[in-house]
């Protein structure tokens, strides 16, 4: 009987997997087990269409079998098996199935990518063995073949005797070296881990002889083992049940025998899609942020089936980075198992389930903000920051997708509210979305620069994380209102009277701001009266697009530019008292009015959470003004 080499690509895979470095050799059985169900799809479809076979469906099974005198592990199946034809054609060949033919020859050296991203089909086997021995009986012939290989020589194919129509895939598996320990693969808990893992939902019983511990009969004898075959896999994955017979605990299980979390989801998205692409989703939000969640670390994605067999544990390409927090799974009979990474990102399926996947989650958070208020803060809590990072990310593009999904503290109540509560309580004539910045709440609710505003019973964003600020100047806008820092240049609240009476004011006083100006110099833009404060003596604003608070994180960031600062403006509260003692001080005592001018400039940088340049200087005027 004649060697025959293997087609040239099919080498070159086999190379791969024989050589391989790969940790995760384990998905071998994976690669087997599925493409035992797919033959038993096959049979099964054919039974359906001929009466002349007659299959009963405790028929299709898989069963795995290992022995461990001889080192070897059996797959069986009951499905279509191949013909001698299509055991020369589908054995020595891999090109027409595998993902090798959409590679180069330089991406497949190390392999390293490819194994274990995708399925790899029926050469991963020789990742663990030194020779694959296959016996098959197709429907279709009454003679059986025997397709054997050690992978490097070539393959040998021959007449063999079968009972039964299926196929039968024995792997001797290898000697043990130093790294590897081949003998994992003989034992039960491993291989009932390995089944469990990547092919629970396999829609066949995937059997296996397990041994148990028999209670003694009676006090005089002694427990016994024996063996018994049992069933590893569940069979029929929750995601394919009706969610009318599911409840929240059967969800809530899955996410913890998943490993999604260890809070409880606080929602979850039942989905079965039956249009353009077909597919099944369970998808989570969680509760709480996991630990890595805001680090580099954090990988996104969703678990990824096609038709019940695992081929990604985490498909980055089917959630938008906005919403990473994301878990749960996605299983389309639409996908190919033999798919690289590479095409998958490029396949017009998954495209459309990541796009059919993005709004159900977004309309699924508008009607938890909308009907589940409480819930929906918690949410927020946990992952808003991620929803703003989302406005800023790839230019502002999916600004329209997340803008209502937007909680923001406000001045009118301690409460988070959405830009479109704010606008639609916005009183006539109101030009802005007004916004203050800060560390907290009740910091910013104590600004100086937010009194004009409060006083015109106008409503105020509390911005309280750094990232906020950053947001709303990619959203530039909600609904044609513009957002306006209360520490901006022009509030747009004066009225021409009011702007009238302050320009004779200003420039009656313009020597005094001019001198307080120079005596500070670089330090500020420029000194003006206020038309933002009432009570208060003095605050900063800022001319530009960079406010303070922005000038403090850029400033924080590695790498980042020191130069980058904002514009300020010191304000001068005119009705102030302390402005009479400064004018005075002006007209009569150079001393005094520019230590005047000094503590006014640095109590301003206090209010703003800045530190004054030399706090002993600072204190020492102080106790100067009090002595
Ligand atoms: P794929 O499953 O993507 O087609 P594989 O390399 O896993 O690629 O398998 C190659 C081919 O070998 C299959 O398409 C199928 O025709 C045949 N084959 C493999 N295993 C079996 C089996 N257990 N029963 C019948 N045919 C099989
Ligand atoms: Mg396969």
């Amino acid at each position: 009987m004649a060697t025959k080499e293997f087609q040239a690509e099919s080498q070159r895979l086999l190379e791969m997997m024989i050589n391989s470095i790969y940790s995760q050799k384990e998905i071998f059985l994976r690669e087997l087990i599925s493409n035992a169900s797919d033959a038993i799809d096959k049979m099964y479809y054919r039974a359906l269409t001929d009466e002349s076979i007659t299959f009963n469906q405790e028929d299709y099974y898989i069963k795995v079998s290992a022995d461990k005198e001889n080192r070897t592990l059996t797959i069986e199946d009951s499905g279509i098996g191949m013909t001698e034809a299509e055991v020369e054609e589908n054995l020595g060949t891999i090109a027409k199935s595998g993902s090798l033919a959409f590679k180069k020859e330089t991406e497949i050296k190390d392999g390293h990518d490819i194994i274990g991203q995708f399925g790899v089909g029926f050469y991963s086997a020789f990742m663990v063995a030194d020779n694959v021995t296959v016996y098959t009986k197709s429907a279709d012939s009454d003679q059986a073949y025997k397709w054997e290989s050690n992978g490097a020589d070539g393959y040998t194919i021959e007449p063999a005797e079968k009972d039964s129509v299926g196929t039968k895939v024995i792997i001797k598996l290898r000697e043990n070296t130093e790294d590897e320990q081949y003998d994992e693969y003989l034992e039960e808990q491993r291989l009932k881990a390995i089944i469990k893992k990547y092919s629970d939902y396999i829609r066949y019983p995937i059997k296996m002889d397990v041994t148990i511990q028999q209670p003694a009969e009676d006090e005089e004898s002694e427990a016994v083992e024996v063996e018994e075959e049992q069933t590893i896999n569940s069979m029929v994955p929750l995601w394919r049940k009706n969610k009318n017979e599911l409840s929240d605990e059967d969800y809530e299980s899955f996410y913890q025998e998943k490993h999604y979390g260890f809070d409880k989801p606080i929602k979850h998205i039942h989905l079965s899609v039956d249009g353009a692409v077909r597919y099944q989703s369970i998808l989570f939000i969680p509760e709480q942020p996991p630990f890595d969640f805001y680090s580099a670390d954090y990988e996104k994605g969703l678990e990824l089936y096609s038709s019940g067999v695992l081929i990604m544990e985490k498909c980055a390409d089917l959630l938008p980075d906005y919403f990473s927090f994301v878990k749960g799974i996605v299983d389309s009979e639409d996908l190919s198992l033999n798919i690289s990474r590479e095409m998958l990102q490029h396949d017009r399926q998954l495209k459309l389930i990541a796009k059919n996947i993005k709004n159900k989650i977004k309309s699924n958070l508008q009607s938890m903000l909308k009907d589940e208020r409480e819930q929906y803060e918690r949410f927020f809590e946990s992952f808003g920051r991620q929803l703003k990072f989302g406005i800023q990310m790839d230019f502002g593009q999916h600004k329209d997708d997340l803008k209502d999904l937007l909680l923001f503290y406000s001045s009118k109540e301690e409460k988070l509210v959405t830009l479109k509560e704010y606008v639609e309580r916005m009183p006539e004539g109101q030009p802005y979305i007004y916004y203050a910045t800060g560390e907290s709440y009740d910091r910013i609710d104590k600004l100086p620069q937010t009194e004009k505003v409060h006083d015109k019973g106008y409503e105020i964003l509390y911005f309280t994380e750094d990232i906020d600020e950053f947001a709303i100047k990619t959203l530039m806008s909600y609904e044609d209102k513009e957002f306006k820092s209360v520490a901006s240049g022009d509030l747009g609240i004066d009225s021409e009277e009011d702007k009238e009476k302050e320009e004779s004011e200003e420039k009656e006083n313009q020597e005094l701001f001019k001198a307080i100006n120079e005596l500070l110099g670089d330090k500020v833009k420029d000194v003006r009266p206020s038309k933002r404060l009432k009570t208060h003596p003095v605050c900063l604003a800022t001319e530009g697009e960079i406010s303070i608070e922005m000038e403090k994180i850029l400033q924080q960031m590695p790498g980042q530019n020191q130069q980058v600062q904002a514009d300020k403006v010191l304000e001068i509260n005119m009705n102030h008292d302390i402005y009479g003692s400064l004018k005075r001080a002006y007209d009569e005592d150079e001393e005094k009015f520019k230590l005047y001018a000094n503590l006014l400039y640095n109590q301003s940088l206090l209010i703003e959470g800045l530190s004054v340049e030399d706090p002993v200087e600072f204190t020492n005027d102080m106790c100067k003004v009090m002595a």
